[in-house]
């Protein structure tokens, strides 16, 4: 079993680790008022400095910016999934399921909790 003052630990790296994905999520995106832990993406706007080719202007679509809506996407599912885990394992501290595999519900090594604090499994089912 983990101690307290490991669980505590790890508690306040996930809790940090959140705050930073809320906060770089909240670039990109906004959060999506009918489903929770859910994000939109905030579409580009026509920004003043973005490069325009004279085709662009004559396809009246900039690829610049839908590159960039594509870009942000990915990185907004990216962020997503990670505070999904992050917010995952809160829970389970809360619940007292914390550092548990998911799938032998052996106890995960606590090196790997630190290298990964949001980790659900153990090596043996990394991946
Ligand atoms: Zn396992």
């Amino acid at each position: 079993m983990l101690e307290q003052k490991n669980l505590e630990e790890f508690k306040l790296a996930l809790e940090k680790e959140r705050d930073l994905l809320v906060k770089e999520l909240e670039t990109i995106a906004t959060p999506d008022p009918n489903v929770k832990g859910d994000w939109d993406i905030k579409h580009s706007e026509w920004g003043e400095n973005q490069i325009t080719s004279q085709e662009e202007l004559e396809s009246g679509e900039s690829v610049n910016e839908i590159d960039e809506d594509m870009k942000n996407k990915s990185l907004s599912d990216s962020l997503e999934l990670r505070l999904r885990d992050v917010n995952d394992a809160l829970v389970r501290i809360e619940n007292g399921t914390y550092g548990i595999c998911d799938f032998c519900k052996k106890e995960i090594s606590i090196e790997r909790l630190r290298a990964n604090p949001a980790a659900k499994t153990d090596m043996e089912h990394a991946g």
